[in-house]
């Protein structure tokens, strides 16, 4: 049992608004691998920065609570209930990376997490900060929002081992009702994609580049290949658009057609990318996207191949959200050689905790620690990912770092 704070409040929402206290309590997780390393730097910084900002008056209550290798080693299970309970009634949280096994082994923590809390739309910010190297000549140019499904598509964990009786049942129906003869020895995985899912997240896209005055919305989709799925994924996306906020958003049709190629001021254009040209857009054309609505698979892709414009995956955040919870987090993974070596990068994490700060409203001390983050990478003391691609940096080790980035709050 997990001994609650006594000091510090819930934070409340109500109708997808929060109220948050100046004492919250949030639960953390350290996660698996590096995560030890990079969840106490962010939580070195984040205090630090709050106390600075807040005066004194405003504190984060952090609750320890336990998923991954921590997790089984304490309760004989990976992700035990009572820490899904703790983030049920805490309702904003934040977590390192967790191992997941390739090709076997138990499932993904991360997966469960996010479809046992229903966290159903991934948020991952990619822009640039002056200062972190890349391997472009404007990353500047970069500035999305990739709003990635997270409870379905070949994510949701249908998937039959060659061999199994699951797997010869499917493999048999097929053949005698549909005529689809498969290979005898075949794995099997089904990708669901419904209407109900795809509206929820597309809508949230939509809101939030209503909020943050985003010029588009891009369904990123391949339904040129799977039409029922990702082709669907496209066509709900469309009209849930049409429907809700046919007022404000415009295709990209409706923009030659009626307004010659200028967007109208206050409208969003919504517009869709088949989604391996897209990746070749975000290299060449990255100033024509704002946010990325897209299925499970292409968005995990994209979001990683996106944070390398800016930096890499050592700095990219990310959010799990629903309508009544968030857990934010890494987007990296457990990087096992780095175990314990106080060498990673705690960017990840920290950008995260910068997230879940603008979602608690405290925007003025999200906004100082990305100050300080710039100012520390301008100085070029850094970690060893970026010391490797900068002249002249001085590398340091996760806490120097985390450290640094405090002295220049
Ligand atoms: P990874 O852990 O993300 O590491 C791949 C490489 O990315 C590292 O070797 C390192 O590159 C770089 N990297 C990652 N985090 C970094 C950081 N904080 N600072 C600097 N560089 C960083 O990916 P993986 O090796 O494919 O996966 C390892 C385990 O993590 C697997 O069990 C996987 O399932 C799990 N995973 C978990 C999550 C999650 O919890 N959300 C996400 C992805 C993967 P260099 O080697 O070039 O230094």
């Amino acid at each position: 049992m997990i001994n609650k704070p006594s000091y510090g409040q819930v934070i409340e929402i109500d109708k997808g608004r929060l109220s948050v206290p100046d004492n919250p309590i949030i639960p953390y997780i350290d996660g698996d691998g590096i995560g030890r390393d990079i969840t106490s730097a962010m939580m070195v910084v984040v205090d630090a920065a709050v106390e600075k900002v807040g005066k004194g008056k405003r504190k984060i209550e952090w609750i320890k609570v336990f998923a991954g290798e921590e997790a089984y080693d304490k309760y004989g299970e990976y992700l035990p209930e009572e820490t899904l309970n703790l983030i049920r009634e805490y309702k904003v949280a934040i977590k390192g990376p967790l191992t997941t096994p390739v090709g076997g082994g138990f499932r993904s923590l991360n997966v469960s997490l996010r479809q046992l809390l229903d966290l159903y739309a991934c948020v991952r910010p990619v822009r640039y900060y002056k200062g972190v190297p890349s391997p472009l000549k404007n990353p500047e140019f970069l500035d999305i929002v990739i709003f990635r499904e997270n409870t379905e598509d070949v994510y949701a964990g249908i998937e039959y081992e060659s061999g199994s009786t699951e797997e010869n049942k499917i493999r048999t129906y097929l053949a005698a009702e549909f005529g689809v003869h498969l290979p005898e020895e075949v794995g099997i995985g089904i990708k669901p994609i419904s209407k109900e899912n795809t509206e929820r997240l597309v809508r949230r896209a939509i809101l939030y580049a209503i909020d943050r005055n985003k010029e588009s919305v891009t369904l990123v989709h391949k339904g040129n290949i799977m039409k029922y799925t990702e082709g669907a994924f496209r066509k709900w996306g469309y009209q849930l658009a049409r429907q809700e906020f046919g007022d404000i958003t415009i295709t990209e049709e409706e923009l030659w057609n009626r307004y010659h190629g200028n967007l109208p001021k206050g409208k969003i254009l919504i517009k869709d990318r088949i989604a391996d040209i897209m990746f070749q857009h975000l290299l060449l054309r990255p100033k024509e996207f704002g946010v990325i609505a897209a299925p499970n698979l292409n968005g995990d892709y994209l979001s990683d191949a996106a944070a390398a414009h800016v930096g890499g995956v050592g700095i990219a955040p990310g959010a799990n959200i629903s309508d009544s919870m968030a857990v934010f987090e890494a987007t990296h993974g457990t990087a096992p050689k780095y175990t314990d070596k106080n060498m990673a990068n705690p960017g990840s994490i920290l950008f995260s905790a910068v997230m879940m700060l603008e979602y608690m409203g405290w925007f003025d001390v999200a906004e100082t620690i990305k100050t300080a983050y710039e100012t520390t990478v301008l100085s070029k003391i850094v970690t060893y990912d970026f010391a490797r691609q900068m002249e002249g940096a001085k590398k340091v080790g996760t806490s120097e770092f985390a450290q640094e980035i405090c002295r220049n709050l």
